[in-house]
């Protein structure tokens, strides 16, 4: 069932891509195991799937170090927020960072990548509906978190993420994602969930986040 989901979905992601004119394959599928039991996730890897994204460090130390082990071309990318002090551990697990959304998180960053000599690809969460719960940079405050992680730390910024707000128009969202993102050249914007992937994939997302349309329903909050 699984396997099936990931089909349709990723059919669904190639179509409106399509449909906009993009390039073929240039829309991937992030399956979001979050709360999902490592069995799940193995039916993911054996039906040939190798990008999933985990919204928590514990979580994902739990489940992935064994999962990895069995399929090391799998790549992991952390979407849920990152405390400071769970950086080196993150670092140690994760492919792809897309939550930095602080100046104090990119320098701890930048620290632990060069002592355990890795460069995690990452991505300036943005806020774009200025939340206040909600992670993430506010527009007006981006560009200097570019300048910091891209051109003072040096480190591998490729792109941008964001989370609409619950019951707004996510186009508008994703436009302003997209506009941000050319206006600093990040080349990369990760946007669209379950509800909404298609219309991301459509107006430009390299990257959806896709949990429940494959997984089903969440197993635990
Ligand atoms: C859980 C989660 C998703 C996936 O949500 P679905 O609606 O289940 O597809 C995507 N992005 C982030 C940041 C998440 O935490």
């Amino acid at each position: 069932m699984i396997a099936d989901n990931l089909k349709a979905v990723t059919a669904a992601i190639d179509a409106a891509v399509a449909e906009a004119g993009g390039a073929a394959g240039s829309c991937r599928l992030i399956a979001v195991s979050k709360t999902q039991p490592a069995e799940a996730i193995e039916e993911a890897l054996a039906a040939g799937h190798r990008l999933f994204g985990e919204n928590r460090v514990q979580e994902a130390a739990a489940k992935w170090p064994a999962l990895k082990a069995r399929y090391p071309d799998a790549e992991l990318h952390l979407i849920g927020g990152l405390q400071s002090n769970k950086v080196k551990e993150a670092l140690a697990l994760f492919d792809a960072i897309q939550s930095v959304d602080r100046p104090k998180l990119a320098r701890a960053i930048a620290r632990h990548a060069e002592e355990l000599q890795v460069a995690p690809r990452l991505y300036i969460q943005v806020n774009t509906g200025e939340e206040p719960q909600k992670g993430g940079v506010l527009p007006a405050e981006l560009a200097a978190l570019v300048a910091l992680v891209r051109d003072e730390l040096g480190l591998p910024l490729v792109g941008l993420m964001s989370i609409p707000p619950q019951g707004e128009e996510p186009a508008l969202h994703f436009a302003l994602l997209k506009k941000l993102a050319a206006r600093h050249g990040l080349p990369r914007l990760s946007m669209g969930m379950s509800g909404d992937y298609e219309l991301a994939a459509r107006m430009g997302a390299s990257e959806v986040r896709v949990g429940t349309a494959v997984f089903g329903p969440r197993k635990s909050p």
